[in-house]
């Protein structure tokens, strides 16, 4: 087991001076904030020994180098601050990021990675917690990262705004990442890729990465991650936790969370139904029969099974290759997925189909033009048909 990382993973978000409440700039602050990533916040506690946060100085640039060795170092400030770095949309920090994690990726690739997702209040934050503490404890580094697009700095956030996780924030062998902000979904899963393999490279040897159950986000985060769960709970409603929608297909595991107290009979018959349900399904893993499992996030019952469970996935899949194969198929698909969202991007910007989109669009609504036609004048006016 490499050590543990070295500081504490709050110290890098708040540099204010012991508790003076100094204007600071906390690490996770979004894209479009600016080469200074300025935004105002804090009280907090200077970390003991560490000359680069002072009150009120500027903090000092890192370099290329800095960076790499910080990260590398298990450093979990500068682990931090490469994220934000990975995060901000300003041209020249893209350019740094790119190249620091071409310097990495040798050294990624080494964690678990596991997605969860589930509806607000079914317990992910309270079972990555407890689940999370207890890998700490057990001597595995854990970083939890959120995906949540829609999030913001402002509020609304599904993930974000409450205080989240306490006791495993507080423990030095973990770290955990609110969601980037904002944008596209594409735009928040290419940073939380990203954040995932710095994490590696930063030895996490256990990557829990929270979504939460709506939409696309699943989809998502299964696209990058080892294995899925779901975490359901009892008498919620299949329409309301997507069952019918399929996300039950994605899962390598089924977490009924909440059984205990006079919820835990419920609970245990929704665990026998689904295991029923998932007999008649396709699993995602070949060879893998996901299997339904009920816990308590509260009391800790289960949690230590589920666990078994999760190391036994990984276990076929190491054995059989599909773990390998998965992550290039992934990384295969990533690239992909970038290329397309460039390319549109790029049509979208060019003058001629800044001209031409919304009386070619008014022409398609109104049943003046075919809609492939349509799209053929777009191409021609954009210059990238060739
Ligand atoms: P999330 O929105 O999915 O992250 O859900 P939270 O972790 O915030 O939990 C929502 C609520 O359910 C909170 O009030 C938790 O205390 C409660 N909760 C979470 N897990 C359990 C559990 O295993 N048992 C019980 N009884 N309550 C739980």
């Amino acid at each position: 087991m490499s050590s543990a990382p070295s500081r504490h993973p709050h110290d890098d978000q708040f540099h204010g001076h012991h508790g003076h409440g100094l204007e600071a700039k906390p690490d996770w602050v979004p894209e479009n904030a600016g080469a200074e990533f300025a935004t105002k916040v804090a009280r907090g506690v200077q970390p003991a020994g560490d000359v680069r946060h002072q009150p009120g100085v500027k903090r000092r640039q890192l370099s290329l180098d800095d960076y790499f060795h910080g990260v590398r170092s298990g450093d979990l400030g500068v682990l931090a601050r490469a994220i934000t770095l990975i995060e901000s949309n300003a041209p020249a920090h893209q350019e740094l990021a790119q190249t620091l994690l071409t310097r990495l990726l040798p050294f990624t690739g080494g964690a678990m990675r596991v997605g969860i997702t589930g509806i607000p209040g079914a317990g992910k934050s309270t079972f990555i917690e407890c689940l999370g503490t207890r890998l700490c404890e057990a001597g595995r580094k854990v970083a939890v990262l959120a995906v949540d697009p829609s999030s913001s700095v402002h509020g609304g956030s599904v993930l974000g705004d409450k205080v989240r996780m306490e006791k495993l924030s507080r423990h030095p062998q973990a770290f955990i990442r609110p969601s980037p902000s904002g944008g596209s979904l594409g735009g928040v899963a290419r940073k939380s890729r990203e954040a995932m393999l710095v994490c590696e490279a930063a030895g996490f040897d256990t990557l829990l990465i929270e979504t939460v159950g709506v939409g696309q986000n699943e989809v998502t985060v299964r696209s990058m991650v080892d294995c899925f769960f779901v975490v359901l709970i009892a008498g919620a409603g299949d329409e309301m936790q997507g069952i019918k929608k399929g996300i039950i297909e994605l899962a390598d595991l089924v977490v009924i969370n909440k059984a205990d107290g006079d919820n835990k009979q419920r609970a245990l018959a929704a665990r026998a139904e689904m295991q029923r349900v998932l007999h008649f399904l396709n699993p995602p893993t070949v060879g893998w029969a996901t299997p339904a499992l009920a816990g308590s996030a509260v009391t800790g019952e289960g949690v230590d099974e589920i666990w078994r469970q999760v190391e036994a996935f990984f276990a076929h899949c190491r054995g059989t290759g599909l773990l390998r194969e998965r992550r290039q198929e992934q990384a295969v698909e990533w690239l992909h997925a970038l290329v397309h969202e460039a390319l549109k991007a790029r049509f979208y910007r060019t003058p001629g189909v800044k001209a031409d989109l919304r009386h070619i669009e008014q022409a398609v609504a109104d049943g003046r033009l075919p809609a492939v036609t349509a799209a053929q004048q777009l191409l021609a006016s954009s210059g990238l048909a060739g």
